[in-house]
């Protein structure tokens, strides 16, 4: 069976499965090279992150995306990390866009991944993205030679046992999934073929099965090892996993003022039934989203106000509405600016645009 992140009905014992993966916990000296404010709280594991910061050539980093939907803030926040990564170390970074496999794996059409990974694409480059130091790859329309022979090497490496083992398969799902892990592969070890430094993936933990099957071919093909940061599950605002299929779950980068002050009218809190009881007993910080949110995506921590009853949930829930209605339209209005200007990352995306422009 493929390893998953669940170990407990609806909850994750981090630890445990850090070490069932055999990776290790971001400790203080690595936080602190990393310089960022969600290490190690969300970015909270790796594997070779300490050797591959050492490394005097420098390295790569490398964070792909399968675009079946519009890209939520979960999203964002990690290609924010990579973007810090970019402008902390001076990083390449490389953006492949799985469209492909979302096609083999969910039977979307290639116009709609098309145009998902247009869309995603520029929630990506709005984040300020160095054109000089990065590229970008979307496998159905812009598949560079080097990565598809890269692929066929990696799956010449990898048996179906391996495989299967790896991700679960089962024999009646279609050849092009079974094949995919070697196109993964590829997509990580591609600025390491192009540059001849190792890259880091930036990933939630329930995607470092990818990553640890890449790290098995990779000498075999004669590359370094890649290592990754792993990420924390974020939850979604109604209190369980956010999910890019239950819009209700998160915030969309395309949302509305409206629609972000509905959804989070309706999230889930660590408050007690009245305004009385709060008032007198104080809520309950360590279950409640929106207090996750505001400490996550804005800095903004407000334990002491809930817990001695000073702000109310609706206090709470009118600063992050404000907050998350601003940063959406400083993202919106980047992505605009972005739009006019995918030139500067290669000619192919400026095609794209005149393509996919809505
Ligand atoms: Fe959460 Fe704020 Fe309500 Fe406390 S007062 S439970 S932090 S929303």
């Amino acid at each position: 069976m493929a390893m998953t992140a669940y170990d407990v009905e609806g909850e994750v014992d981090y630890e445990k499965v850090v070490k069932k993966f055999g990776a290790s916990l971001i400790d203080d000296s690595l936080a602190k090279k990393l310089d960022h404010p969600l290490v190690p709280e969300l970015f909270f594991a790796h594997r070779d992150l300490d050797k591959i910061l050492a490394n005097p050539k420098g390295f790569a980093v490398i964070s792909g995306r399968g675009p079946s939907m519009n890209m939520h803030i979960g999203h964002l926040l990690i290609f924010k990390f990579v973007k810090h990564l970019q402008d902390k170390f001076n990083a390449f970074v490389f953006l492949p866009f799985s469209d492909d496999e979302k096609l083999l794996a969910r039977g979307l059409t290639i116009e709609h991944v098309l145009q998902m990974s247009y869309e995603n694409l520029l929630d990506m480059l709005a984040l300020g993205f160095d054109p000089k130091k990065t590229e970008v790859m979307i496998d159905l329309a812009t598949l560079k030679q080097e990565v598809y022979n890269l692929s066929i090497e990696a799956a010449s490496h990898m048996t179906m046992s391996t495989v299967k083992a790896a991700f679960g398969f089962s024999d009646d799902v279609n050849i092009g999934i079974h094949f995919y892990p070697g196109m993964q592969a590829a997509h990580i070890l591609y600025p390491t073929k192009k540059l001849g430094v190792p890259t880091i993936v930036p990933i939630g933990i329930d995607q470092d099965v990818f990553v640890k099957l890449t790290r098995d071919v990779a000498p075999k093909m004669g590359l370094a090892k890649p290592g990754d940061i792993m990420s924390k599950f974020l939850p979604g605002l109604t209190g369980g996993k956010m999910s890019s299929s239950k819009p209700e779950t998160a915030i969309f980068t395309t949302d509305t003022p409206d629609a972000i002050k509905k959804k989070i009218a309706n999230a889930f809190t660590g408050g007690l039934p009245t305004a009385k009881e709060q008032r007198e007993k104080g809520g309950n910080p360590d279950v409640c989203v929106v207090y996750k949110y505001l400490r996550i995506f804005f800095g903004i921590d407000v334990r002491k106000q809930c817990r001695s009853g000073t702000y109310l949930c609706g206090d709470c829930k009118g600063i992050l509405t404000k907050e998350m209605q601003k940063m959406l339209k400083d993202h919106q209005s980047e992505r605009v600016k972005v739009e006019k200007n995918l030139e500067k990352f290669s000619p192919e995306l400026g095609d794209l645009r005149n393509k996919f422009k809505k």
